[in-house]
């Protein structure tokens, strides 16, 4: 059911750009394409900001998850059919034809997958920075069930930003994430895909984002940054949860778009992240290319 809209009036989202901007070239080509964005899936109101700015997300390896996280809106199934093995380079040639700066390749997680979709991420990496070379390419993907072999095999495959989501606090992760997720397993993986980057053929961030109003406290989120920060976690997001249905978990509280700002500044100056997008709206790839591009100019 739609929920009543009882959100704060700071939850404005800029209006996607005319015909013949980038956003309106954009959303000809994926609507022409058989690709899932999850600017489109989720309904994602930085579309126009993003798009804009050159950042796109888009979904692999299908649309149903074999997990069932309590905020996600993604439909769940046991046995999903098989990944297309096609799907690599028809992604990579669409993603390449867009003319985009960045790209975000996320998916669901496929725990039915001998390697958990690693191989197919892989090979659309390297598709796609052989048809653009100079694209910067981020992979959100799952904690592979705490394997070793993907993770690595995905950090060191060429991609630019290996991203994996703790989502909250220590404390809040069984009521949150699916019991097959965990805090420790989350930081494991992070740890992993940073120390194998030595071995890749260039330099990779780590990244990681939370959602904000599950019921965190203060205190939770530095420690929180303190772990991320000493697993090597290069950058981190935060943003506000929105329930997506009344099935879904209830927002206890909607942070004030200062706090989101308070943790901003902490994460950098006093943690030491070399970057962090913090905002009600902000979601974990939102306007991830400008922050690439500004951590490269530094
Ligand atoms: Fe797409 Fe992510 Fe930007 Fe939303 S925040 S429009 S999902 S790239
Ligand atoms: Fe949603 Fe990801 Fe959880 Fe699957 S693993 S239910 S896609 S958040």
């Amino acid at each position: 059911a739609p929920m009543p809209d009882t959100r704060p009036s700071w939850f404005k989202a800029k209006a996607p750009g005319g015909p013949g901007s980038r956003y309106a070239e954009l959303r000809k080509s994926i609507d022409a394409g058989k690709l899932n964005t999850v600017c489109d899936e989720a309904a994602c109101p930085n579309a126009g900001e993003c798009w804009e700015g050159g950042t796109a997300t888009i979904m692999l390896l299908g649309e149903a998850c074999t997990r069932g996280c309590r905020f996600c809106n993604v439909k769940t199934d046991t046995a999903p059919p098989p990944p297309s093995a096609d799907e690599p380079l028809e992604a990579a040639l669409a993603v390449a034809s867009w003319g985009v700066d960045y790209i975000v390749l996320t998916s669901v997680d496929r725990d039915d997958l001998d390697d958990g979709g690693a191989g197919h991420f892989a090979k659309t990496v390297n598709l796609l920075k052989e048809l653009q070379p100079s694209i910067l390419v981020e992979c959100l993907v799952s904690d592979f069930a705490g394997a070793y072999e993907p993770c690595t095999t995905l950090a060191t495959c060429g991609l630019d930003v290996y991203a994996h989501n703790v989502e909250t606090v220590e404390r809040l992760q069984a009521r949150v994430r699916d019991p097959r997720a965990n805090y420790a397993q989350s930081l494991m993986q992070l740890r992993r895909a940073k120390a194998a980057s030595v071995d890749a053929p260039s330099p990779i961030l780590t990244k990681t984002s939370l959602m904000l109003g599950l019921g965190e406290t203060r205190d939770e989120l530095r420690r929180t940054m303190a772990d991320l920060r000493a697993n090597g976690v290069d950058v981190v997001t935060f943003g506000q949860y929105l329930r997506p249905t009344e099935k879904h978990l209830s927002v206890v509280e909607y942070v004030h778009p200062d706090v989101f700002e308070e943790l901003r500044e902490e994460a950098v100056s006093e943690f030491g992240f070399e970057y962090c997008a913090s905002g009600p709206m902000v979601r974990s790839s939102y306007k991830a290319g400008e922050f690439y591009l500004q951590n490269l100019l530094e």
